[in-house]
């Protein structure tokens, strides 16, 4: 039983197929790269995997449990036990650290006490302890990247879903990222998938890479 597992997806938009009987298998603790250039349907399979489209053709199993078949939507996206972090990152503007953290698990009703722990204890594991109570636009590009990652891993998700989320840092901040994506990983044990067109970034982070092209599997090896 894999973890994450694509049977022949296929996903279309108005006039064009984005992903074309895609099928793939993902397992326990891998960190997948998925590669590929722009438009290749690299963010549709994260979006298909997370629920947020539904495919039009195919079969999604998140741990051997069926979430989505052509055109129906079997589990819902907060009932899939996956994060996701955007390339904008979508924080909350005016909301602190703390609340920007809060907000999923207040969605998931997690009581008051159980937030303020893990909201700290997240906070400390991205290095935001003493960040608590500023806003977002007071803080750094790298410290808005790890507020985002504590926001997606506070509800502790068993898949994390990282899309480009590294293209508007520099390579000095980028590299610090992704050393902290992986000590996270290691902390967490959540299984990865992360999408880039950056090389050394796939193999910095990578345990595979799934490369795509015009939305089929070209191939699916160990290296870029
Ligand atoms: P990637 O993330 O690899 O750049 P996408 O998954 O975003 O690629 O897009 C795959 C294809 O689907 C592209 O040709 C893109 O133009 C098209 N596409 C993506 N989103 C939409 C949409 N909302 N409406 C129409 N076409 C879309
Ligand atoms: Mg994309």
């Amino acid at each position: 039983m894999s973890m994450i597992e694509l049977r022949s997806v296929s996903k279309d938009y108005p006039g064009r197929r984005a992903v074309d009987a895609v099928s793939l298998r993902i397992e326990t603790g891998e960190r997948v790269i998925l590669f590929g250039p722009s438009g290749c349907g690299k963010s549709t399979i994260l979006a298909l995997i997370a629920g947020l489209l539904i495919p039009d053709a195919g079969e999604i199993l998140i741990d051997g449990r069926l979430v989505a078949t052509a055109k129906r939507n079997l589990v819902e996206p907060s009932a899939r036990g996956v994060g996701m972090v955007f390339q904008d990152l979508a924080l909350w503007p005016h909301m602190s650290v703390a609340e920007n953290i809060e907000f999923g698990l207040r969605a998931k009703r997690v009581p008051k006490s159980e937030r303020d722990r893990r909201i700290r204890e997240m906070a400390s594991l991205v290095g935001l302890g003493d960040y608590l109570t500023a806003k977002p636009g007071e803080l750094s590009g790298g410290q808005q990247q790890r507020v985002a990652l504590a926001r997606t891993l506070a509800v502790e998700p068993r898949i994390l879903l990282m899309d480009e989320p590294m293209s508007n840092l520099d390579d000095a901040l980028g590299e610090q990222l992704r050393g902290e994506i992986l000590r996270l990983q290691n902390e967490l044990s959540f299984t990865l998938v992360y999408v880039t067109h950056n090389k050394e970034e796939a193999a910095a982070l990578g345990t595979r890479t799934i490369r795509l092209r015009q939305g089929r599997v070209e191939t699916d090896t160990g290296v870029v």
